[in-house]
């Protein structure tokens, strides 16, 4: 599965495969999202989906202003929760490789 970007709410957010900073499937790191290679269709669209979280709290205003332990519940509970309900496909025509 592959996404070149997202669109967070008019911000277009980059995304790449590549390797991340602390090791972990994916990071938010200077307005673009990094996910590591080889995770399965679900594994990726979680972790997406968690990243994506980051991006919007951040195209919203609230990073920094609430607690980092309190987002990561926030971005991971929420990936989780359309991952276990949804199937979701892209709309644009780089999103699916
Ligand atoms: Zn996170």
């Amino acid at each position: 599965m592959n996404c070149d970007s997202l669109n967070i709410l008019g911000r277009i957010v980059p995304v790449k495969i590549g390797e991340t900073d602390d090791g972990n499937c994916g990071e938010y790191h200077k307005k673009a999202i990094t996910i590591i290679d080889g995770l399965s269709d679900e594994d990726f669209m979680v972790t997406l989906l968690h990243e994506g979280g980051h991006a919007f709290f951040d195209r919203i205003g609230l990073t920094g202003h609430i607690h980092s332990t309190t987002e990561e519940v926030i971005v991971e509970g929420f990936a989780t929760w359309i991952t276990e309900n949804f199937d979701i496909r892209f709309k644009n025509e780089g999103g699916r490789g």
